[in-house]
């Protein structure tokens, strides 16, 4: 029987409102507010307690674009913005250069840790300086007296080993010819002068060159290495064609619109000491400082604050932990570009039990970032990120960018070897910074590893050498995770998926959505918890990405 328009199959549901067309006229006239809750309801603390990222859902919104069109971009500090708002705590068994090379690359953020000697994070720093250039303007540069053996140690040094030859083997000397990888690697007469393999029809290009135009020379004429050079033939700088296929590869990266090189953060303490440690950064390239302390409204944070403005004015300072406005306050009064919230909230962190201080995360999110944005002041949601719901929620709750280091401390590029645990599973050390081991390490001068740190001094504990250790975290192990470069594009194409769900088409957008009221919140209850996570099945399997 076919059905005419009107017909019912059975028990019709009875319309109050006849005209289906009227539903969004209805729901903008006679509904006051959206459905669920704004955020400052939510996160009322009087009323349930002060929640943490697991205790709220966030409700979805209209999908009017693709997720791949949802733009991440946002500031870590007043003065630099990066496209992926993903940052690697500055702890010994997550951030060294090379995760700090990658994280960059890939659009966030790694910060190197400083449980080791200045000189070996100052090193750190100039790799992650060194890795991704414009023009080199500082390259190294062999004089016509260098030998084979001399180019060789200087690329088992640094990596590479295109090196100009100048008449006094300076930079704004006279360019004779250049040394690359391919010249000295089976040159077996190392005592030979390099002026024996160096080419010396090079193609140059003048000062003054833009570094559009040297590109396009350094495509056009397929050489490794494009030398610029003043009227007078001086070399001035460098430009490397594997720069062009690192910016080709990594479009997000977080570089410096001028130089092109990698945006880099390294976090050092408050002590006397750590004035000349900050020294030695800067004149190794630093761009931002973070103040590490887990509870960071101290006179001595305070006082590092104005001394870093006053002395280094270009680099950005971030301080922190704070996760109440009133600490808040007293930071941004000294001048911080940026905050970091979080105590207690880390994985490996036990201080909420041992010192019975601390805030829910969320909460402290909240209450920080509400009071911060009114300055003008990005801040960083850290620790206790497990998964991409957690990052979307700390973001939500109003924070610019988030900071993991459990969740990334068993990836390929932290620090560290890999080993096999007592349950045969691939695992790799993960430890508070305030763990005994962590602690013991830094009294003794040495960072996690070989290290052949003499005097680590970053000592937290201003008593003497015997006074008792009191942890606030653990130290263990975290499952293998392979490369970041695979896993924070799943992180970021996540994010990415959740904002278009929330109907925010940037971060920027959820920002303002969450502040207007338009983004909504739901409390979740235990069992509405257990109805969100897998229920039900007798075993299962869960991949995250593929
Ligand atoms: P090479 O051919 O052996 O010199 O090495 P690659 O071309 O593979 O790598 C050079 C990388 O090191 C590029 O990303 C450069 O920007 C970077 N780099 C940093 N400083 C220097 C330098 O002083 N000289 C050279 N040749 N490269 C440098
Ligand atoms: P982009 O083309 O979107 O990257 O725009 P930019 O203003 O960042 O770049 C201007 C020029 O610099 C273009 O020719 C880019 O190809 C080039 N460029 C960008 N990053 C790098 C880099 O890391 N090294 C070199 N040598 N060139 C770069
Ligand atoms: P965390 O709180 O353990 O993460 O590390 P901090 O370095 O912030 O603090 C450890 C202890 O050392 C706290 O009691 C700080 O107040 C104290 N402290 C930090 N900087 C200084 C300093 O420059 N001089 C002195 N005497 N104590 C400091
Ligand atoms: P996760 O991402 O592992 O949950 O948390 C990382 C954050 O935990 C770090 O960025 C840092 O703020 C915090 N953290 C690291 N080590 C310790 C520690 O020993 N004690 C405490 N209280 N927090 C730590």
């Amino acid at each position: 029987m076919p059905i005419s328009n009107g017909d019912s199959l059975g028990c019709a549901m009875k319309a109050e409102i006849q005209d289906h067309t009227k539903a969004l006229e209805v729901l903008e006239k006679e509904y006051s507010t959206g459905d669920g809750l704004d955020i400052d309801t939510l996160l009322d603390s009087d009323k349930h307690g002060a929640l943490t990222y697991n205790d709220f859902l966030i409700l979805p919104g209209y999908i009017g674009f693709p997720a791949s069109d949802v733009s991440l971009d946002t500031p870590v500090t007043k003065r630099v913005s990066l496209k992926v708002p993903l940052l690697s705590s500055p702890m010994d068994t997550v951030t060294e250069h090379n995760m700090a090379i990658h994280m960059a690359l890939l659009g966030g953020l790694g910060v190197i840790h400083h449980n080791c000697a200045p000189a070996e994070q100052a090193e750190m720093v100039r790799k992650v300086k060194r890795y991704e250039n414009g023009f080199i303007s500082d390259p190294v540069v062999l004089s016509p007296q260098a030998t084979v053996s001399e180019a060789k140690e200087l690329k088992a040094k640094w990596g590479f080993g295109g090196f100009p030859v100048t008449e006094n083997g300076t930079l704004r000397s006279k360019l004779v010819g250049i040394v690359t990888s391919r010249d000295i690697q089976f040159h077996d007469n190392l005592n030979d002068p390099v002026t024996v393999i160096m080419s010396t029809d090079l193609v140059t290009a003048p000062a003054g060159t833009t570094l559009a135009e040297a590109n396009e020379v350094l495509r056009s004429s397929k050489k490794g290495k494009l030398p610029i050079v003043d009227e007078n033939g001086n070399l001035i700088s460098l430009l490397s064609r594997s720069d062009l296929m690192k910016n080709l590869h990594y479009p997000l990266a977080s570089k410096l619109p001028q130089s092109k090189q990698l945006i880099c953060a390294a976090a050092i303490g408050t002590r006397e000491e750590d004035k000349t440690r900050l020294k030695m950064l800067v004149e190794a390239g630093l761009d931002i400082v973070i103040l590490d302390s887990s509870q960071g409204n101290s006179m001595y944070q305070i006082q590092m604050i104005r001394w870093v403005k006053e002395n280094f004015p270009e680099i950005d300072v971030i301080g922190g932990n704070v996760v109440t406005r009133e600490q808040a306050a007293a930071l941004i009064a000294a001048g911080v570009d940026g905050l970091r919230i979080g105590m207690g909230s880390g994985s490996a962190c036990i201080t909420q039990e041992v010192m019975a201080v601390g805030r829910p995360q969320a909460a402290a999110v909240r209450s920080v970032t509400s009071f911060a944005a009114r300055f003008g002041v990005p801040c960083i949601a850290d620790g206790g990120i497990q998964n991409i719901g957690h990052i979307v929620k700390g973001l939500a709750a109003g924070a610019s960018t988030v900071m993991m280091g459990g969740l990334l401390a068993g990836t390929t590029e932290s620090p560290g070897e890999y080993f096999v645990s007592k349950e045969g599973q691939l695992v790799k050390a993960y430890r508070g910074m305030g763990s005994i081991a962590a602690m013991e390490d830094r009294k003794a001068g040495a960072g996690n590893k070989d290290s052949k740190a003499s005097n680590a001094g970053t000592a937290r504990y201003f008593s003497e050498k015997d006074s008792v250790l009191v942890a606030q975290g653990v130290a263990g192990s975290v499952l293998d995770r392979g490369s970041i470069t695979k896993f924070v594009p799943y992180l970021v194409a996540g994010i990415q998926h959740s904002l278009q769900d929330i109907g925010v088409p940037s971060l920027q957008g959820l920002h303002d959505g969450v502040n207007k009221g338009t983004v909504r919140f739901e409390m979740r209850s235990a069992s509405a918890m257990a109805e969100g996570n897998v229920h039900g099945l007798h075993s299962y399997d869960k991949k995250l990405y593929a």
